[in-house]
C-alpha cells in the first residue's frame, strides 16, 4: 500500500496526514472544501517547521513529508488509496454521507476505516460498500506526539483487515491496542465520565476552573487538568462522545453536563476557537471563572 487517503483535515485528519506522510505514504487530504483541506496542510508545515526549528527533523525531511501530501477536492483521487480515513466531524450524519460517497470510488481491497471516538463501528459499516474491510483505528490528539492507536474490529471486520490496520499502525510507530465494538471503546469510555464530572462540578461550583484541574493535575498525578484536556480535545467532540455513551447505553451516569451543553451552544469549543473554560488569545491561557 503505497496511497492514504485522509477525510477531514482538522485537529485529527491534518495529523494523521502528517504521521503517514512522515513514515513514507503517499497521502490525499480533503475535508468539505478544497480551502479547508489545504488549510489542513498548512498546519501541517507549520508543525514541520517547529519540528525543523527544534532540530528534532531535518530540512529535507520536512520538505518531503509535506510533498507527499496533496489536498484534493472530491473523493475521485482516492480510487487509488489502500486506506481510507476518514477524520471528520463527530457526527454520524455527516460519517454516512461520506462512507456513502467515498465508497463510490472506493478500491476493490481497499480499507475503509473511522477515527471515531465513540460510534458503534459495526452500524456505521453499514454504509461502507463492504463491511468486512471497515474498521475503526482510534488516534489520540496530538497524533504526531501520542503513541497509542485503539483499533476497533466491527461483527463483520475481518482478519486480514485487521492485520493491515495493525501493519500501517505499527509503519507509523504506534502501539496498538484492540477494543471491543462497544460504546466509547476503551479509553473513551473511561476518560469521558471524568471530563463530564469535571464540567457537572464546575457547573454546581464545587470549585473554580484552576482549582478543579489543579486537584487533579496534582491529586492525580495528571499531565494536565479535566478542563484543560476537555478543552484540548474539543468541547464539541466531548459532548458528542458523552452524548453517544448516554444514548446507546441508556445509561443516565453519561447524561452530558448542562454547562458542557452551554459551552457548546456558545461555540466556546477549546483551543480550536481560541475560548473554552480557558481563554487562549493570549500567550498563556487564562481560565475564564
Ligand atoms: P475538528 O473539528 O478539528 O475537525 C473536523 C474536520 O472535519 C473539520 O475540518 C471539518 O471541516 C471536517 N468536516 C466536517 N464535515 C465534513 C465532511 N462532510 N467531509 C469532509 N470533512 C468534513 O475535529 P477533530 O478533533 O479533528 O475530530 C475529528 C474526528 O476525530 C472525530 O470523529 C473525533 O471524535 C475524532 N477524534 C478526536 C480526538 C480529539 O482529541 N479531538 C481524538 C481522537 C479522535
Amino acid at each position: 500500500m503505497r496511497t492514504v487517503a485522509v477525510i477531514g483535515a482538522g485537529q485529527m485528519g491534518s495529523g494523521i496526514a502528517q504521521v503517514s506522510a512522515a513514515a513514507g505514504y503517499q497521502v490525499l487530504l480533503s475535508d468539505i472544501d478544497i480551502d479547508r483541506a489545504s488549510a489542513g496542510k498548512d498546519v501541517i508545515a507549520a508543525a514541520l517547521r517547529k519540528l525543523v526549528d527544534r532540530e528534532k527533523i531535518g530540512a529535507s525531511e520536512a520538505e518531503q513529508t509535506l510533498a507527499r501530501i496533496t489536498p484534493v477536492a472530491d473523493y475521485a483521487p482516492m480510487a487509488e488509496a489502500g486506506l481510507v480515513i476518514e477524520a471528520a466531524t463527530e457526527r454520524e450524519e455527516i460519517k454516512r454521507r461520506i462512507f456513502d460517497e467515498v465508497g463510490k470510488v472506493l478500491g476493490s481491497t481497499a480499507i475503509l476505516a473511522t477515527n471515531t471516538s465513540s460510534i458503534p463501528i459495526t452500524r456505521m459499516a453499514q454504509n461502507s460498500p463492504d463491511p468486512s474491510r471497515f474498521i475503526g483505528v482510534h488516534f489520540f490528539n496530538p497524533v504526531p506526539i501520542m503513541g497509542l492507536i485503539e483499533v476497533i474490529r466491527g461483527l463483520a471486520t475481518s482478519q486480514d483487515t485487521v492485520e493491515k490496520v495493525k501493519l500501517f499502525g505499527e509503519a507509523l510507530g504506534k502501539s496498538l491496542v484492540f477494543a471491543e465494538d462497544v460504546p466509547g471503546f476503551i479509553v473513551n469510555r473511561i476518560l469521558m465520565p471524568m471530563l463530564n464530572e469535571a464540567c457537572f462540578s464546575l457547573g454546581e461550583g464545587v470549585a473554580s476552573i484552576r482549582d478543579i484541574d489543579m486537584a487533579c493535575q496534582i491529586g492525580l498525578n495528571h499531565p494536565m487538568g479535566p478542563l484543560t484536556l476537555a478543552d484540548f480535545v474539543g468541547l464539541d467532540t466531548c459532548f458528542e462522545i458523552i452524548k453517544v455513551l448516554h444514548e446507546t447505553t441508556g445509561d443516565p451516569k453519561y447524561r452530558p453536563a448542562p454547562l458542557l451543553v452551554k459551552y457548546v451552544e456558545a461555540g466556546w469549543l477549546g483551543r480550536k476557537t481560541k475560548r473554552g473554560f480557558y481563554d487562549y488569545s493570549g500567550a498563556v491561557p487564562v481560565p475564564t471563572r
